[in-house]
């Protein structure tokens, strides 16, 4: 097994990663670290997000850099603000113990004119967004022509987003002798278009990710009419409320009224789209990195290149035009060897994409149904129950609480009490959970509703079906039978599922 020890890094970057806790290198990063480190030559990197490519490209380029030499050295384009603050970020961590490099990240929706005046110090790496760059090359903020190094970052994304002109013109103020480096999750032929122009034989890496970036990942899909799925998702999020995840939406305009349906009904929730102001992307960001917000609304070039590992599911409120996307959005959990669950809330003609996707991919998609009223309320009693169950009294009561609490409550029946204690906490759950929202009015198109409907959501899956056949059944992994099929109704027996509080 290879070690970072061999790939030819410095002690001080092998230093910087045993603190990050880097044990082994990702597969790209094993592949690319060696070559990037030596050769002068241009480079493609064929990966998923998500498998360490910023490492892949980051350290070796730390270790080219010439510290003594103040002129920019390197420029890395990056589609989005987020994922160019990220790549500074960890540029300047990989370079903690060598000399102090000067790394920059430049973006739109910023002030320009103090990025102007921070790029009168010299940045020896500049991480720029492609609009952005052109415009401070345009005001003569930056000189591009020292540079030896361009890394073009999630390249298939930057083109996606309109960015090809600017790539075209931002790569004429660098000189011919430079390196390119180009990582890209997919090839398109807009992308090889790319290569034919600017680079010189390059050598490639393909990491084969579909398999890889998927494993781990609880693929499925609930059929739902598109007018239910927001009360669906609030169901889920009832369900779950230990979950942490991203919705995925496919426009702005979608993405700000999920998240204000969620607001409206008191959910840990905000948007994270095209147009709020860099300030607001980032109170948006930083709440939910620490946990304020439960889950995140996004469009897909919003999210793309947000690094939080900790995410336990993945909702498609719709599927994207371009099915590729599924795997970016989809590996936006399961990240950093954890499980997650990726969820296609599945209407109308989404249930044919989702076959298609299963053929591409070489995935299952797993039906469940929207959870019921009922399960719902089982699951948070119970939770309500262990809290107040768990509770240490010893020492925390003042005793004239106790008897005024015992005036007040005195005059009811124990039975009474238990009632209104329940029904105020119930109160609690905020939408209509009455309504029965699965779509029941066809046959799916897609999924393997087939091998499942005997079971009728039992709660287990064909262990046949599956990428990952070593891991246990999903009734074991999850702990608790009845958050497979999200409280789905019947049992294999046909009897209706019943939540029991812990003993
Ligand atoms: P990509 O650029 O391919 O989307 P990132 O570079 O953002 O992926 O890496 C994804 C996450 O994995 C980051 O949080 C990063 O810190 C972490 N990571 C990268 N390489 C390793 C490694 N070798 N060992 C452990 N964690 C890693």
């Amino acid at each position: 097994m290879t070690s970072f020890n061999d790939l030819g890094l410095s002690q001080e970057v092998l230093k910087v990663l045993s603190e990050l806790g880097f044990e082994k290198p990702s597969e790209i990063q094993e592949k690319s670290i060696p070559t990037l480190l030596t050769a002068e030559r241009d480079f493609i990197g064929l990966a998923q997000t998500g498998t360490g490519k910023t490492a892949a490209f980051g350290l070796p380029l730390m270790e080219r850099i010439d510290a003594k030499d103040r002129a920019t050295q390197a420029l890395v384009l990056a589609p989005t603000r987020e994922l160019g603050q990220q790549i500074a970020q960890q540029l300047t961590t990989f370079s903690k113990y060598k000399n102090k490099l000067n790394v920059m990240a430049v973006y739109g929706g910023a002030n320009i004119s103090t990025q102007i005046k921070a790029l009168k110090n010299p940045q020896q790496i500049i991480i720029a967004t492609p609009g952005r760059l052109i415009d401070l090359i345009g005001r003569k903020a930056v000189k591009l022509n020292q540079v030896k190094f361009v890394v073009l970052d999630e390249a298939d994304e930057m083109l996606n987003m309109g960015f090809k002109e600017d790539i075209d013109r931002i790569l004429e103020f660098t000189p011919d002798t430079k390196n390119t480096w180009l990582f890209s999750a997919t090839m398109p032929n807009e992308i090889k278009k790319i290569v034919d122009l600017y680079m010189d034989d390059p050598f490639e890496v393909r990491i084969n990710t579909k398999e890889k970036v998927n494993v781990n990942i609880d693929h499925q899909y609930v059929p739902v009419k598109h007018s239910n799925k927001p009360e669906a998702l609030c169901r889920f999020l009832d369900m779950i409320p230990e979950m942490r995840g991203v919705v995925f939406c496919r426009t702005k305009r979608e993405t700000q009224n999920v998240a204000e349906f969620l607001l409206k009904n008191k959910y840990r929730a905000d948007a994270l789209h095209g147009d709020l102001s860099q300030n607001q992307r980032d109170r948006v960001m930083k709440r939910f990195k620490e946990h304020d917000l439960q889950v995140l609304i996004a469009t897909d070039v919003a999210a793309r290149g947000i690094d939080v590992n900790d995410l336990t599911h993945v909702f498609h409120f719709n599927l994207p035009d371009d099915l590729a996307y599924y795997t970016h959005r989809s590996g936006r959990t399961a990240r950093a060897g954890k499980e997650g669950i990726s969820l296609v809330f599945a209407a109308g003609k989404e249930k044919e994409k989702l076959k298609r996707l299963e053929k591409s991919l070489k995935i299952t998609f797993d039906k469940v149904e929207v959870p019921d009223g009922d399960s719902i309320a089982a699951i948070r009693l119970q939770k309500w129950a262990q809290n107040i169950l768990s509770t240490k009294v010893k020492g925390k009561v003042d005793p004239q609480f106790l008897e005024l609490a015992d005036a007040l409550f005195g005059g009811i029946s124990k039975e009474e009490l238990l009632a209104k204690l329940v029904a105020s906490e119930l109160e609690k759950l905020s939408v209509d959970k009455s309504k029965d929202l699965n779509d029941n009015s066809r046959s799916r198109g897609g999924g393997n509703d087939g091998r499942r409907r005997g079971g009728g959501g039992s709660g287990q899956r064909d262990g046949k079906s599956r990428r990952n056949k070593k891991r246990p059944p999903q009734s074991k992994r999850r702990g608790e039978e009845g958050k497979r099929n999200y409280g789905g109704k019947k049992r294999s027996d046909g009897k209706k599922r019943r939540f029991r509080p812990k003993k």
